[in-house]
This record gives C-alpha cells, sequence and structure tokens, in this order.
C-alpha cells in the first residue's frame, strides 16, 4: 500500500479524487461523472456548484470570514438567526449556531438540561432517546443514538439513553399494527418515563424521520402529537433532531411541519448550508431560553467557528436560493413522482420489501422474503454490495442500518431537490441496474 497521510473512512479502500461539481452532478479527475442521488450524506440540497451561493461565500469574506463569538456578533449571524425563527414552526426560537449536526444535537441536549438546572431541577439531566437514532457521532450525541454499529466501541464511555421502541411500522418492534396499535410505540415514551422518573429526565430527543439508522422511516399519523402530550405532562422538553429532515428534504421547510407540533428545541444541520460550507444550529423556543435569560444569561457550550459569518451567509444564500427556485414544493413534487418510481422498481423485484420516506428524503429496504420480512444474513453485506456497485455505476446511494437494531438492509434515496425528472428517471434505471446485478450476484 503507498504511503498516504489523510485518514479516509476505509483505510485500504481507493477513494476517486472529485475534480468538480455542478448540478446533480459529481465529475472526477478521470472524467467519470456521478449522479449524486444521496446529496453527499444527505446535505447537498440544492446541487453542486451553484453560483449565487459561492458569490455569497466570496462576497463575506471581502468583508470578515471570522469573528469570534465571545468578542462580536456578524450582520449575517443575526440575520440568518431571525430568518430560521421566522421559518421555524410557531417562530419565537433562538439560534446557537455551531458546525456540524453532532454538535448541533449536543448542544441542544446541554441547553435543555442547563435550562432545568438554572430552575433549580438539578436532578433533570438525562436524554431519552429511540433505539434505531442517530443524533451524531460526538459522545455526547452517540450516548443519545441507538445505532448500533456507530455505539458499539464506545458503549462503557456511553449513557444509555436511546430506550424508546422507535416508530418502525414496516416491521414493528412491539409486534403491532398501525392503527390498531394504538400508537404503542409513543405510549413506549411514557412507559420508560414512568420507570426511569420524569424528575431524572430533561429532554426526549427524536428524529422527525428516521435517517441514517433506519431508512427514511415516516411515523404513523398523531406519533409525535402523542409524543409531545407525553413530553409536556412530564415536564420534558422535546427536542426534534432535524439534522437530516429540515431545510425542505421532506417538501416542507422543517419536517416537523408536517406534524403541526412545535418542537421545544431543533438541531439543524447538512442542509442548511447545503455543503456549501460547515454550519448548524441548535434552535431554542423563548419558553426554554426564559430561565436561563433571568439566571445566569449564558450558554455553557461554543465552539472557535461557532456563528461563523462566512458560513451565515452562505447559509443565508441558501435559503434564498430555495425561495426563489420554490424548493420546499419542488421536493414534494419530485419527491412523489421518484416515489411512484421506486415503488415501481419493488414490483420488478421480490427482495425490495418497502419503499418509503418524505419527499426527497426516500429509501428502498431490502428482505430476503416478503411474508416473513426476515433481512438477509448481515455477512452478505447486502447494503454495501448496493452502495458499491451504483457507484461503479456513476450513482450515488446512501447506506441506513435497516431494521430495529441495525440488522437490516437499507438505502437512501436523497438526491439535490433541483433534480429534475429527466434526471430521476436515469436515477432509476441505474438504480435498477444495480439492483438486478446484485441481486443476480448473491442468488
Ligand atoms: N443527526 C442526524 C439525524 C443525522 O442524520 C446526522 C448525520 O448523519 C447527525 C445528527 C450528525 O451530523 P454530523 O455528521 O454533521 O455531525
Amino acid at each position: 500500500m503507498k504511503r498516504e497521510h489523510l485518514i479516509k473512512p476505509v483505510l485500504d479502500h481507493h477513494y476517486p479524487t472529485i475534480q468538480y461539481g455542478k448540478g446533480v452532478y459529481l465529475y472526477d479527475d478521470q472524467g467519470k461523472a456521478y449522479l449524486d442521488a444521496s446529496s453527499g450524506a444527505v446535505t447537498a440540497g440544492i446541487g453542486h456548484g451553484v453560483q449565487e451561493i459561492i458569490d455569497a461565500m466570496l462576497e463575506q469574506a471581502g468583508k470578515v470570514s471570522f469573528v469570534y463569538r465571545s468578542q462580536f456578533t456578524s450582520e449575517p449571524a443575526e440575520r440568518l438567526a431571525k430568518k430560521l425563527s421566522d421559518l421555524a414552526p410557531g417562530g419565537d426560537y433562538w439560534s446557537f449556531f455551531v458546525n456540524s449536526g453532532s454538535e448541533a444535537t449536543e448542544t441542544a441536549m446541554k441547553i435543555a438540561i442547563q435550562h432545568w438546572q438554572e430552575k433549580g431541577r438539578l436532578g433533570k439531566n438525562k436524554v431519552l432517546s429511540r433505539r434505531m437514532s442517530y443524533h451524531g457521532i460526538t459522545m455526547g450525541a452517540l450516548s443519545m443514538s441507538g445505532h448500533v454499529l456507530r455505539r458499539r466501541r464506545f458503549i462503557p464511555l456511553l449513557e444509555d439513553f436511546p430506550v424508546v421502541a422507535p416508530p418502525y411500522c414496516y416491521r414493528c418492534p412491539l409486534n403491532k399494527t398501525y392503527p390498531a396499535c394504538g400508537l404503542a410505540c409513543a405510549d413506549d415514551l411514557e412507559t420508560a418515563i414512568k420507570r426511569i422518573g420524569a424528575e431524572h429526565i430533561a429532554a426526549f430527543i427524536a428524529e422527525p424521520v428516521i435517517g441514517a439508522a433506519g431508512g427514511a422511516v415516516v411515523p404513523p399519523e398523531g406519533y409525535f402529537k402523542r409524543i409531545k402530550e407525553i413530553c409536556n405532562r412530564h415536564e420534558i422538553l422535546f427536542i426534534a433532531d432535524e439534522v437530516m429532515t429540515g431545510i425542505a428534504r421532506t417538501g416542507a421547510m422543517f419536517a416537523m411541519q408536517h406534524s403541526g407540533v412545535e418542537p421545544d428545541l431543533m438541531a439543524l444541520g447538512k442542509g442548511m448550508s447545503a455543503g456549501y460550507t460547515p454550519m448548524a444550529a441548535a434552535l431554542v423556543k423563548d419558553h426554554v431560553m426564559e430561565p436561563i435569560l433571568k439566571g445566569s444569561k449564558s450558554i455553557m457550550s461554543g465552539h472557535t467557528y461557532s456563528a461563523n459569518p462566512q458560513s451565515a451567509a452562505v447559509s443565508l444564500a441558501v435559503l434564498d436560493y430555495m425561495e426563489k427556485h420554490q424548493l420546499v414544493e419542488a421536493a414534494k413534487v419530485k419527491g412523489s413522482y421518484l416515489l411512484a418510481r421506486l415503488e415501481r422498481l419493488a414490483e420488478q423485484f421480490e427482495p425490495i420489501g418497502d419503499v418509503r420516506g418524505a419527499g426527497l428524503l426516500l429509501a428502498v429496504e431490502f428482505v430476503s422474503d416478503r411474508i416473513s420480512k426476515l433481512p438477509f444474513p448481515a455477512g452478505l453485506g447486502l447494503t454495501s454490495r448496493i452502495i458499491d456497485k451504483a457507484f461503479h455505476k456513476g450513482l450515488l446511494v446512501y447506506p441506513a442500518a435497516g431494521g430495529v437494531d441495525g440488522a437490516g438492509d437499507a438505502v437512501i434515496v436523497a438526491p439535490p431537490l433541483t433534480i429534475t425528472e429527466a434526471e430521476i428517471d436515469l436515477l432509476v434505471q441505474l438504480l435498477e441496474e444495480t439492483v438486478r446485478e446484485v441481486l443476480q450476484e448473491i442468488s
């Protein structure tokens, strides 16, 4: 192996070098084109190489790229915080800007705990979450994450927060069927609260649509209303992790808008800057900030690059671009077109057990048998085979751990919201070839 210096995800794997990106395509230094049907890691929401964003970045860089948040504020950061509050469910949010989704969920967790401390409720410091969830890779975020594979190495250092059943109707962890179940998975939160004691719990965190840990798993109707009722009844804050779903991805600016619930806190990342620069945020409702404003007046968190003016300017430009090109609506319209195409694919291939999602956050789950819904043996590595084969064909899709404890195979299809119908047709054609060839290989 050639001596290398850059640590890449798999150390003995060859990664092509990308030269440039335009629209839904990335081009490597050998001239090969990749149709970015995953927006990277569900991030490049407006596609690559958009000149307006590059111009906004340059304009801000021409004024100032960095100020330290303990010394100054900046006009783009102030404007972005106001804009996000205006767009968010019910308004009245404050923004704490950070640099990654993991920092956003972890900051939300810390603010929730601090909220109760400032009220003198010192024992409320656990943050419950669901199995089959992913909230980030840093230790606090990983403590909240039910992603079995990503937790495994660090279990002795982690809190055991993911204790609640996920709303995974395709293979219900409680062996029930909606609507006869009466939303038993939501009630599982209440069971956990009673077991642990509300006096020890600061917050409950959940993804509006489960991403990497499940593959675009949409909860049943009424789920989040019930969750919020339970949280309110037990004086527990509700944190919506909108890192993957937020900023138009699911056909609403925030996925929580589909269920009419106003979270007490939200975590944002990925689509916020559409990948043009690192940017993420914890959004906090007025009533959560209130005891902090009356008390210590300072949130005990922050990073050197928090509220970076250049990233804020990029984020504002991304939001303007989305409004100008009506990308919330596009996610809905293109999403239903792509969903219908994927459903047709499922008719052709018996091992496609489920096709699901919201807007342009869609997924395909594979099972060895449609009746029992048993997954393929883990050793077969079906998800990796599909990802690799698609990559070889110039199609990028994103891996998800299907199944409640990661025992399953699913791929996420989440192209930029700017994708055209013709590009969707090509995407589906490449995916069809991929699935056919992989299934032949393993049969
Ligand atoms: N939360 C959710 C729902 C995510 O999907 C992710 C990343 O995939 C994160 C948090 C962590 O974000 P980041 O990778 O930017 O730290």
